[in-house]
C-alpha cells in the first residue's frame, strides 16, 4: 500500500482517489473518521502520533483527496457531502489534539515515574564524620568547667616574650626558659610554650573578681618527639582568681574536674614545680591503656600526668597590681593531648595529628567516655 508506514495499519480507505470518490458519494464519510480512530488507537507514542496526523490531515489524506473529489459529486449532493467532509476533518483534527495532549501527560508521567526517587528511602551509606578526640576532650572539659563558671576565652599563639614568660615569673636566664625551649620568631615574639600567656592577658586588664576563666589551644615546645611529647600540642588551662582562695579549693576543683571527666578512676597528686604557681602540684591518672602495669604510652611507669596546677605565685600578682594578700587564685593546665591520646587508646601521641583517615576512624569510640 502506497503511503504505508510499518508499525501500524494503514487506513484502508487511503486506497486511492478512484475509491475515495466512491466514497464519497455513498456519503460514507464515517469511514474515513473510523479509519483514522483504529489508527489513532494503535498510536502509542508521540512519533507514531505525528505519523497518524500525517496520514489523515496531510495532503494525501482521504479527506483531502475526497475533498478534490467533489467535482465528481452530483451537484446537488455537493453541499452535504462537503460539509459532510468538513465535519469530518474537524473531528479527526479534534481528537488529534486531544490524543496529542494524552500522550504528552503520558509521556510526562512515565519519565516522572522512571525519575522518582523515595527521599524518605535511606541512602547509601557514607562514612559519617566524628569530633576528633582533641576536639572532645576539650568540649567535655569545657562542659565540666562551665559548670564551674569558667568562660572560655581565646589569645594569639604567637606572643611577645614578656606574655610567655617575664610576667609570670620567669625572667631572663631562669632555667623555666631552658625547661621549654622555645620557638622563636622574629621582633622578640614566640610561638607560645603554654596558655598560661592568656591568663597573662587577662590579669593585666585587671576584670573585676571573681576572674573564672578557660583557655584552650596549641602550644609549641621545641620537644624531641617521643610516645608523649611533641613539638606541637594542645592545652586547656583555667584561672580562677577571688577572695580568699585556697589550697583546698584548688584540691577540690581538681578533684571535681577528674571525678567528672574520668569517674572515681585512680589518680594521685604529686607535687611539682612551676614559677608562676606556689604550690605547684601535678595530678596522674593510672594509665588507661595498660592499667598503671607500665606500657609504652606511660614510659613503663604505670601512671600519666594530665594535669599541673598550683596557687598563683603572688609575684604574679604584683606584676599585675594585684596585692597579693588580698587575693588569692588557683591555676591549672590540663594536658588535653595526653588525654585524647588516652581517651583514644593510643599509644603515641602523634597519632592524634596524623591527619590519616584511617587511624582517626580507628580513634572514633561512638560510646567511648572519657578515659
Ligand atoms: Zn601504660
Amino acid at each position: 500500500m502506497s503511503g504505508g508506514t510499518s508499525g501500524y495499519p494503514m487506513p484502508t480507505r487511503q486506497a486511492s482517489d478512484r475509491e475515495a470518490s466512491h466514497l464519497v458519494q455513498s456519503m460514507d464519510v464515517n469511514q474515513f473518521i473510523e479509519a483514522f480512530r483504529a489508527d489513532l488507537a494503535a498510536a502509542g507514542n508521540p512519533a507514531e502520533l505525528d505519523e497518524v496526523r500525517r496520514t489523515h490531515t496531510g495532503k494525501k489524506s482521504p479527506v483531502k483527496a475526497a475533498f478534490k473529489d467533489l467535482r465528481s459529486v452530483d451537484a446537488a449532493d455537493r453541499p452535504k457531502v462537503a460539509a459532510a467532509l468538513n465535519q469530518a476533518q474537524k473531528t479527526i483534527e479534534a481528537e488529534l489534539d486531544a490524543a496529542t495532549a494524552n500522550i504528552e501527560a503520558k509521556a510526562l508521567a512515565t519519565r516522572l515515574d522512571a525519575e522518582w526517587m523515595d527521599l524518605s528511602m535511606p541512602g547509601l551509606a557514607t562514612g559519617r564524620g566524628a569530633r576528633h578526640p582533641l576536639t572532645e576532650v576539650e568540649n567535655r572539659c569545657m562542659d565540666v568547667l562551665r559548670r564551674l563558671g569558667f568562660t572560655l576565652i581565646d589569645g594569639p599563639e604567637i606572643d611577645a616574650a614578656y606574655y610567655n614568660f617575664d610576667a609570670l615569673n620567669i625572667p631572663e636566664h631562669h632555667p623555666a626558659r631552658d625547661m621549654q625551649d622555645t620557638f622563636w620568631v622574629t621582633g622578640g615574639l614566640l610561638l607560645r610554650s603554654h596558655t598560661t600567656t592568656v591568663q597573662a592577658r587577662v590579669l593585666e586588664e585587671k576584670p573585676a573578681l571573681p576572674i573564672r576563666i578557660a583557655t584552650a589551644g596549641r602550644v609549641y615546645r621545641n620537644e624531641a618527639v617521643d610516645a608523649t611529647h611533641l613539638a606541637m600540642f594542645h592545652q586547656l588551662e583555667g584561672l580562677w582568681i577571688d577572695q580568699g582562695l585556697t589550697f583546698a579549693h584548688l584540691k577540690g576543683v581538681l578533684a571535681f574536674i577528674v571525678r567528672e571527666l574520668y569517674g572515681e578512676g585512680r589518680l594521685r597528686f604529686k607535687p611539682k614545680f612551676y614559677p608562676y604557681t606556689e604550690p605547684s602540684i601535678g595530678v596522674d591518672l593510672a594509665c588507661a591503656l595498660c592499667d598503671a602495669a607500665g606500657c609504652e604510652a606511660c614510659h613503663g611507669a604505670g601512671w600519666v600526668t594530665i594535669l599541673g596546677a598550683g596557687m598563683v605565685h603572688p609575684k604574679v600578682f604584683l606584676e599585675f597590681g594585684y596585692d597579693p594578700d588580698a587575693v588569692s587564685g588557683i591555676a591549672f593546665g590540663l594536658g588535653t593531648t595526653r588525654m585524647a591520646a588516652q581517651w583514644a587508646g593510643v599509644s603515641k601521641v602523634k597519632a592524634l595529628y596524623d591527619q590519616e583517615l584511617a587511624v582517626l576512624h580507628d580513634l572514633h569510640r561512638p560510646s567511648g567516655g572519657a578515659r
